[in-house]
């Protein structure tokens, strides 16, 4: 079932400075919104794939940061390669 949306609640949105995007939800096909470089759904909420996959990579870097073992290196490298790849499907 989608969910209807108002207008005032699209309307904050927009004077909070997101901005609607020519996309759709795959989910629910809405609009799918912008703001600070993150594209979601108001409608379902669903984060898109880039969104989540960029997610795990920012973190992953933050992990590699930290660590100083070289087998967690490698597992780390290992899995924001896999990331990027699959990003670029
Ligand atoms: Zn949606």
């Amino acid at each position: 079932m989608v969910k209807m949306i108002d207008n005032e609640k699209i309307a904050k949105l927009l004077l909070s400075g997101a901005k609607m995007t020519d996309k759709h939800c795959k989910r629910c096909s809405y609009p799918l919104f912008e703001k600070d470089g993150k594209i979601f759904c108001i409608n379902c909420g669903s984060e898109t794939k880039e969104d989540i996959i960029n997610e795990k990579i920012e973190f992953l870097y933050n992990k590699l940061k930290d660590t100083e073992d070289v087998e967690e290196i490698e597992k780390i490298g290992r899995a924001i390669e896999t990331l990027k790849k699959i990003k670029s499907f």
